[in-house]
């Protein structure tokens, strides 16, 4: 026949087969791995398709997948009776790059110098063939009957040629011309050792040669004690399609309400922590073991998008759409019940290796928080498994919300906080002071989002989570044991006086009883977002409004009884020095935008102190 068709690569195709052919020199082999997944691929649409078509055309073929070696001709055939491609679905996915997939992995490469380990993240797909031949036919026949049986070419360098052929099966065969050098991909040995690495848990039979090679097992259709611990890790590095070990493994089944059969992993790292960009949804969703969507958006919440592996429910339709699944009530219903049970055996996980669990804390606590700010069903068993450190800790031990309440005092009624960047901030800070001095404990929390997020969260078990820079917070007097404060009458005039100097600079000036090394500090007056939340909210793009702290004065301090009779005896002075003081209280909140100016003034009054 001759209406063969010359086509060229897409530019951005003939980028990857450059970096594929040219620069990836290691795990060759995986072209094996991302054939065969192609061929699975197919193989699970075709599976779908049977359920809403009459008309297929090869209705009886089997779903599996054949591969064949030739040392002679050196070549290996992956073939299936999957749903094949058209002539436009031959252009549009194996001539162009349309698959987010390759193109995530493309901006990764740009990124990241290390090309093996982007591979393991990602795999090239098809093209990946081109690392060990100089030549790939497919041939090809939709399971559409009018379809028309295709064989496309090429050599991997510029473009791809297609014509129609005679050979009439549905599906794909995918035929990889080796290169002299890589003949031993055409060995039964060195393919049979491959599958059984790399493509164990392929849902359909792989068969080499004509014999089944893999293991068609549902694992997670199966009980606990029937599967072993070299098994989940085998799966996980199949679905997750990881080369490490998974984290954690978490192996659910229930026959009410929903019938569930479940495993969901947690990867080793978190891949948004090492720059990789938001993951995609990891967990697939299947019906008796049938694949209903690799990637449902809707299933898990989108806090939960770490997770890796497989749901399965028989109770789902059978048919049911990627569209009408979007709005299912069962399929929420599924996801609220497994995110429920998946925060249960963290819970679990927290109580029996508390060590292990800091490590999981470390890596995924960022997804724990921004659930506690979306899911408000989800919040209150999130916020008990957050972990930091606290006032009655040492350094590099954490704590958490239970253990906060299990030590409070009698009558205590609130949960205090404070967010700076390390531990050594806070404890020299202004805050922490007063309720040292009251044996209160108070929360240490280190990211600039923590402040958002607690916020949000309000309380937890009925305790209220306050900040513990807040001008409401209502301290009980404690027996003034060391030093001696400013009489009544001395501190209401100094404080008179303060009001007038500051001017508008601050809301308010009191004399308190919070301070005990500081002689000022700045307390963010009730309902006004501090300093933490102004940075959020100016980070998230929306302007925070003016806010103005008020100055608490320690009467008490050394600085603040000479700043009272100086007031008299040296009155420009004094008041140079109580507006170093207040603005060297708002700089401690972060509440100066230009702290250049603090440092000047603090020039002045240094110059004036040497005259
Ligand atoms: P990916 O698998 O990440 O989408 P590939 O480059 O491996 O990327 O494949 C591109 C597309 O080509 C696939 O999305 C699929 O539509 C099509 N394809 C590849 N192999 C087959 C096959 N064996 N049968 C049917 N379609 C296939």
């Amino acid at each position: 026949m001759s209406d063969l068709q010359q086509h060229e690569f897409q530019a951005e195709v003939r980028q990857l087969l450059d970096i594929v052919i040219h620069s990836l020199y290691t795990d060759r082999e995986i072209f094996v791995r991302e054939l065969i997944s192609n061929a699975s691929d197919a193989l699970e649409k075709m599976r779908l398709q049977q359920l809403k078509e009459d008309s297929i055309f090869g209705k009886d073929l089997p779903l599996e997948i054949n591969i064949t070696t030739d040392e002679e001709a050196k070549t290996l055939t992956i073939a299936d009776y999957g749903i094949g491609m058209t002539r436009e679905e031959l252009v549009a996915n194996i001539g162009t790059i349309a698959s987010s997939g390759t193109k995530k992995f493309l901006e990764a490469l740009k990124e990241s110098g290390d090309k093996a380990d982007v591979i393991g993240q990602f795999g090239v797909g098809f093209y990946s063939a081109f690392m060990v031949a100089d030549k790939v036919e497919v041939f090809t026949h939709s399971w559409r009957e009018d379809g028309e049986h295709l064989r496309w070419e090429s050599d991997g360098a510029t473009g791809y040629s297609i014509e129609e052929s005679n050979d009439l099966q549905r599906g794909a065969k995918v035929v990889v011309h080796l290169k002299e050098e890589f003949e031993e991909f055409a060995k039964p040995d060195t393919i049979k050792g491959l599958i059984e690495r790399y493509s164990n848990f392929v849902g359909f039979p792989v068969k080499l040669n004509d014999e089944v090679v893999n293991t068609v097992d549902a694992i997670w259709l199966k009980s606990k004690s029937e599967v072993s611990e070299e098994e989940y890790k085998e799966f996980y590095k199949f679905v997750g399609k990881d080369y490490q070990d998974p984290r954690y493994t978490f192996h659910f089944s229930a026959d009410a309400p929903l019938m569930i059969n479940s495993i969901l992993f947690v990867p080793d790292d978190n891949m948004e922590r090492m720059g990789m960009g938001q993951t995609p949804p990891g967990v697939s969703l299947y019906c008796k073991k049938v694949l209903i969507d690799a990637a449902p958006e809707n299933l898990l919440p989108e806090w939960l998008r770490f997770l890796k592996g497989v749901i399965d429910s028989e109770d789902l339709p059978l048919n049911i759409s990627r569209e009408s699944m979007q709005d299912s009530a069962l399929v929420r219903k599924l996801g609220e019940v497994m995110t429920k049970r998946f925060l249960k055996f963290l819970e679990k996980e927290a109580k029996s290796d508390p060590e292990a669990y800091k490590e999981f804390h470390t890596r995924y606590a960022r997804f724990l928080k921004e659930g506690v700010v979306q899911s408000y069903e989800h919040q209150q068993a999130l916020a008990g498994l957050l972990r930091f450190e606290s006032s009655m800790t040492e350094e590099g031990t954490q704590t958490s919300f239970q253990e906060y309440l299990d030590r409070m005092k009698d009558g205590q009624e609130e949960i205090y906080y404070l967010v700076a960047p390390n531990r050594e901030a806070i404890e020299t800070g202004p805050y922490l002071e007063a309720f040292k001095k009251r044996g209160l404990e108070v929360c240490f929390f280190t990211e600039s989002v923590d402040d958002y997020v607690l916020e949000n969260l309000g309380q937890w078990n009925e305790k209220k989570i306050v900040s513990a820079d807040r001008a409401e917070i209502d301290l009980e007097d404690v027996a003034e044991e060391e030093g001696e404060s400013l009489d009544e009458e001395a501190t209401k005039g100094l404080v008179d006086w303060m009001t007038s100097t500051l001017g508008d600079k601050v809301a308010k000036v009191e004399a308190g009883q919070r301070l005990v090394s500081h002689p000022m500090v700045a307390l963010t007056p009730k309902d006004a977002p501090n300093a933490h939340m102004r940075a959020m909210m100016k980070a998230m793009g929306s302007d925070a409004p003016e806010m103005k702290a008020n100055i608490e004065v320690n009467a008490k301090h050394s600085l603040i009884k000479k700043l009272s009779s100086f007031r008299d005896s040296k009155p420009e002075l004094a008041e140079k020095v109580a507006k170093q003081l207040a603005d060297n209280a708002l700089l401690a909140a972060g509440l100066v935008e230009n702290p250049g100016q603090v440092v000047s003034g603090m020039g002045e009054v240094l110059e004036e102190l040497m005259d």
